[in-house]
């Protein structure tokens, strides 16, 4: 038999795969994966986000065992089944605001998202929406059309999309402006629905300034406009708090999650008023959406994650991860800027810190290089020049300091010409 990679390479589709190195796995177990071979890669992107309580998580897994045992293929389309009913109860249990909400299960960010546009435009009577430059919200239909990554790279945006800067003191897009830009967007009263990622990760792990979401809020507020908080990435919390919006102490017409939610089964939600869940009834049919099996896995996550109240772990461990990080610019000329909160966190590498010119080969032949050490990164931004860190919520702290040795050794090789460019996989960035 080939290896696997290879067997890989012929009977499955490209587009399956980011390919950022030659990877072939067959386990993951914690922050780990195993590849054929028996080798150990720690995951410092947790399958983009995906596996944020780790791989196999025994508490996803037993979950999953028993309702598959009484559950799988039982269809929610036909109405109620316990576990899905008590997702629903137990994630709105978890969120500030009226209870005058309901849950629209999914698969995936992209189908939640999706279904919350569409509910918005229905709820409102108004169809333009406002996303923000760099954002990413999926790769199905509406979420894709509202994606400031995607329609940068050429794709036609959803109709009458309204695209604002995000705010990024690194590149000097300053927050007062961006409000301005949105005020001037909303002003016009035909915007349903502004979504916007707390902290965004594929445009580059930007953290926005203190009083950004206040700031959508009172002027959704002021236009009558719903306010979406995208937090498929990083909510649940990674960012420090269970969500990522209450560091402003605001709370969203809208939530999204997906990722972490399901322990690494393909499971989403949309979080929607009432009345607007009233008005887009029908809005989006997929014939095993509110699945019981996915729907257990994701009781796990949130009563694990309540419980073990693992917000904490990722400010304590983030503060770590950056620190260590930030230690490391002192010595690397390619690294311009360290930024993140709780455990989503972005290392820029630059050609020059005055021009802070994207160093773009550089980048990839750092993911590369962490690889072959054993260390999994990821690279994003519209320069494709910024490591993204989005690890596990379970990690310990000597993971952490492995991670950051890690990426000091591979920066090095790669700044002392080590690493050869004919490395790179077949992923080229945005
Ligand atoms: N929203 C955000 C903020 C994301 O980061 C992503 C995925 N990167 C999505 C939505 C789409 O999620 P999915 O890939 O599960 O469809």
């Amino acid at each position: 038999m080939p290896p696997l990679y290879e067997r890989d390479l012929a009977a499955v589709a490209s587009v399956l795969h980011l390919r950022f190195y030659p990877l072939a796995t067959t386990k993951g177990e914690g922050a780990w994966l195993v590849e054929e071979g028996g080798r150990r890669l720690l995951d410092m992107t947790a399958a983009f986000g995906a596996a944020g309580l780790g791989y196999a998580h025994p508490a996803v897994v037993e979950a999953v065992r028993r309702a598959a045992g009484e559950m799988a293929g039982v269809s929610a389309l036909f109405g109620a089944s316990p576990e899905v009913v008590g997702f629903a109860e137990e994630l709105l249990a978890l969120l500030p605001g009226g209870t005058d909400r309901k849950v629209y299960i999914g698969h995936a960010g992209s189908d939640a998202n999706t279904a919350a546009i569409r509910a918005a435009r229905a709820g409102t009577g108004r169809s333009r929406v406002l996303s923000f430059g760099g954002s990413y919200h999926g790769g199905l239909g509406e979420s894709q059309g509202v994606s400031g990554v995607y329609v940068a790279g050429g794709l036609r945006p959803e109709p009458g999309l309204a695209q604002v800067p995000y705010p990024h003191p690194y590149a000097s897009v300053l927050l007062p402006d961006v409000l301005d830009q949105v005020d001037r967007e909303l002003s016009a009263g035909d915007v349903a629905m502004v979504i916007v990622e707390p902290v965004t990760n594929d445009g580059g792990v930007i953290v926005p300034p203190d009083g950004f979401l206040k700031g959508l809020r009172e002027r959704c507020d002021r236009y009558g406009t719903l306010l979406c908080a995208d937090e498929v990435k990083v909510g649940l919390g990674r960012t420090g708090t269970l969500h990522a919006f209450e560091r402003e102490g605001i709370v969203p017409d809208v939530l999204t999650l997906g990722k972490t939610l399901g322990g690494g089964l393909p499971l989403s939600a949309a979080v929607l008023p009432a009345e607007v869940d009233a008005a887009a009834e029908g809005a989006i049919l997929l014939t095993t959406i509110g699945n019981a099996v996915c729907a257990a896995a994701g009781r796990a996550v949130l009563s694990t994650i309540a419980s073990e109240r693992l917000w904490t772990r990722a400010e304590v461990l983030g503060d770590r991860l950056l620190t260590g990080l930030r230690a490391l610019a002192g010595k690397h000329p390619l690294i311009g800027d360290v930024r993140g909160r709780g455990l989503t966190i972005g290392v820029e590498l630059v050609r020059d810190r005055e021009t802070k010119a994207p160093a773009k080969l550089e980048t990839a032949l750092t993911v590369y290089r962490a690889f072959e050490l054993g260390v999994l990164t990821d690279y994003v931004g519209p320069g494709s020049n910024v490591i993204e860190l989005t690890p596990p919520l379970i990690l310990t702290e000597e993971e952490v300091d492995l991670a950051v040795e890690v990426i000091d050794a591979a920066l090095s090789d790669v700044e002392a010409g080590k690493v050869p460019e004919s490395v790179i996989g077949p992923y080229k960035g945005w």
